[in-house]
């Protein structure tokens, strides 16, 4: 997939044309165009990593591996992110001392196959290019304010990795199940411009 810098009118044009070329020459059929599509769309929503992350502060073991290879921990879960290759799944996790929090500051790349279309402020301009010089400032715009002692890591992301936030798990949730912690989190939560 490429990493370029076009207007999406421009881009959806030479999307047109390369899909018309493929088809044209039968290295892709319209039904394996729409399957892919299908699987980008239909199955593609916070949901899927909101049990991902809920799993993880419940099952150590399990976070280790999704820390390890969130390709894996997530085919775990059934959740098939095989359409997406080659791009990796990378998770991030904030803890007591480190936050972490997501960008491409060259385009807009994202954890989509995963979470489904990104927010219109992730892929703007303002964004892409504050969140790494200015970290602080911009998540208190989004209402996190984080002690100045607290680190915080900004992952930009690339045509190859995209990365998600795993999110400390809240306050008082010992008794919270499973279903009950997945509930409690957010989709920003997941880019790091939100805390629970
Ligand atoms: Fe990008």
């Amino acid at each position: 997939m490429s990493h370029d810098h076009e207007g999406s009118a421009a881009v959806s044009n030479r999307v047109k044309l390369l899909v018309t070329a493929l088809q044209e020459r039968s290295v892709l059929t319209e039904a394996q165009l729409d399957d892919t599509v299908e699987k980008l769309l239909l199955h593609s929503k916070p949901a899927n990593a909101f049990a991902m992350v809920a799993r993880s502060w419940v099952d150590a073991a399990y976070k280790a591996r999704l820390l390890a290879d969130a390709n894996a921990a997530a085919a775990e879960l059934g959740i098939d992110l095989s359409h997406w290759s080659p791009v990796k799944l990378r998770a991030v996790e904030n803890t007591p001392v480190s936050h972490k929090v997501i960008v491409c500051t060259l385009c807009s790349c994202y954890p989509i196959a995963l979470l489904g279309p990104s927010p219109t402020w992730y892929k703007s301009e303002a964004y892409r290019s504050r969140v790494v010089r200015d970290p602080r400032s911009v998540l208190a715009e989004f209402g996190v304010s984080l002690p100045d002692e607290k680190e915080i890591t900004v992952w930009d992301s690339t045509a190859e990795v995209r990365y998600l936030v795993i999110p400390q798990r809240p306050a008082a949730t010992e008794n919270a199940t499973e279903a009950q912690l997945a509930a409690m989190i957010t989709r920003n939560g997941l880019i790091g411009t939100a805390l629970l």
